[in-house]
């Protein structure tokens, strides 16, 4: 199989290292990829957005399978422009990618099918958004109703910041995103990823994890793309995985046909888990990045079989494979992360410390007079397996520290909750 994969990431990262596993791979192109996905697939200058291009690329190359890494493609109906060349692509159309492209959709289509997630109101002007949440009070959450980079979010826990994060819609700080508002009743719980694999029809349970959104140890301080990730996610029991998936995916899947956007590709939910039972937080259309990570490192099967069968329509007879170990990425970012990170600072070391069950996927990296730098905010992601999440943790961060970068820094506790679970056992 020929296959092209889009996106630059330590998402795309760790899927191009599991596809170029597979013994079906004859050619492997990524774009834009990054130095990482340099050493599996050949990377090519695309300009992504140039939807007609990469059809171009596709048919001249004889690709048979693209596979769509990052959502922004996919609002942007990238899969939509290629199937129309007659070219197979694992990911959602536009319409399916409505289910992370506006929040407003998701919820609408929860209230419609009855799928457990916060008490919501939808708002197109400041004044009534407003007067909503002095009704309501706080705590309460403030999102955007479009695609904001996971900067739309606002967890209010007071009326002052709540008013404060509607303004910030309304004048504009996230563009078109928050032209519309949703004003959510805030959830309490513990968080968890949970993932599917779905082709239309059939949507089959991929995996669970639990990240760390924000920056600092212990929790605190700013919104990150992510700083870490753990698999699985222990709140995750097989009954809450089952509940899950009867309570949300599978009428999230029957809505999305009866609308005419049958959802293919990765469906990740955002879940808040409670006494009450599995809530659903958002759903996004893609991988999670680091969730895919730690998701790769503990898929047995191969996962080009698996994005296949999703292209196809073909899960409902197919099964997924997992190890019976957990796996844990940690994060290394570059100073500055995640306002404006330094870039162009050498690192050393990488490749000795991968090996023997770790993995150490680039994000934003770049190569400069042979040397590896940093080029983004989060740059490397530092993943290991071990047979508890407290024996990943213990390896992904002895290899993290044979790692030469004095400018880079990451987080010293990622995973943990799941670490002190265990430890209590
Ligand atoms: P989202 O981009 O919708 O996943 O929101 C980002 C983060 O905000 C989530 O991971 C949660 O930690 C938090 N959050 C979002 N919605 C709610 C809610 N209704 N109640 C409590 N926390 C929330």
């Amino acid at each position: 199989m020929r296959v092209l994969l889009i996106g630059s990431g330590g998402r795309e990262h760790a899927l191009a290292w599991k596809i170029a596993a597979s013994p079906l791979l004859t050619k492997f192109y990524a774009a834009p990829g990054n130095p990482g996905i340099g050493h599996e697939a050949e990377l090519v200058t695309l300009d992504i957005a140039d939807h007609a291009a990469v059809a171009r690329f596709c048919t001249e190359k004889k690709i048979d399978l693209v596979v769509v890494g990052p959502e922004g493609p996919l609002v942007a109906g990238i899969a939509d422009d290629l199937r129309a060349e007659n070219i197979r692509v694992f990911g959602p159309s536009r319409a399916a990618a409505r289910l992370e492209g506006s929040k407003g959709f998701t919820k609408d289509l929860c209230a419609k099918y009855a799928i457990p997630t916060a008490a919501y109101g939808r708002f197109g002007d400041l004044a009534s958004a407003r007067a909503y949440v002095e009704k309501i009070g706080a705590p309460i959450v403030i999102k955007a109703d479009g695609l904001a980079a996971g900067k739309g979010v606002t967890v209010a826990m007071n009326l002052a910041e709540a008013l404060a994060a509607l303004d910030a819609c309304f004048d504009g700080s996230f563009g078109q995103a928050g032209a519309e508002v949703v004003v959510e009743e805030f959830l309490t719980g513990e968080e968890a990823s949970f993932f599917c694999l779905c082709d239309g029809v059939t949507a089959l349970p991929f995996g669970t994890a639990q990240d760390h959104k924000r920056l600092s140890d212990g929790d605190v301080g700013p919104n990150t793309g992510g700083m870490g990730a753990y698999s699985p996610a222990p709140v995750m029991t097989p009954e809450m995985i089952d509940r899950t998936m009867r309570e949300i995916v599978e009428p999230t899947m029957r809505g999305m046909a009866e609308l005419g956007a049958p959802f293919s590709g990765v469906l990740f939910a955002g879940l808040m888990i409670s006494g009450e039972g599995p809530k659903l937080i958002e759903y996004n259309t893609r991988f999670g990045d680091p969730e895919c990570q730690v998701l790769m490192m503990r898929l047995k099967d191969d996962l080009l079989v698996l994005l296949n069968a999703a292209a196809d329509g073909q899960l409902a007879h197919t099964s997924v494979r997992w190890r019976d170990e957990a796996a844990l990425t940690v994060v290394m970012a570059a100073r500055g992360y995640p306002g404006t990170p330094e870039k162009g600072s050498v690192i050393r070391g990488v490749e000795q410390a991968a090996g023997d069950g770790v993995e150490i996927f680039h994000a934003g990296t770049a190569i400069d007079n042979d040397s590896l730098v940093a080029n983004g905010g989060r740059v490397l992601g530092v993943t290991a397996t071990g047979g508890t999440v407290g024996e990943a943790q213990r390896r992904a961060y002895a290899a993290l520290d044979r790692i030469d970068w004095p400018q880079g820094f990451c987080r010293r506790d990622i995973g943990w909750q799941a670490v002190a679970r265990e430890q209590a056992r």
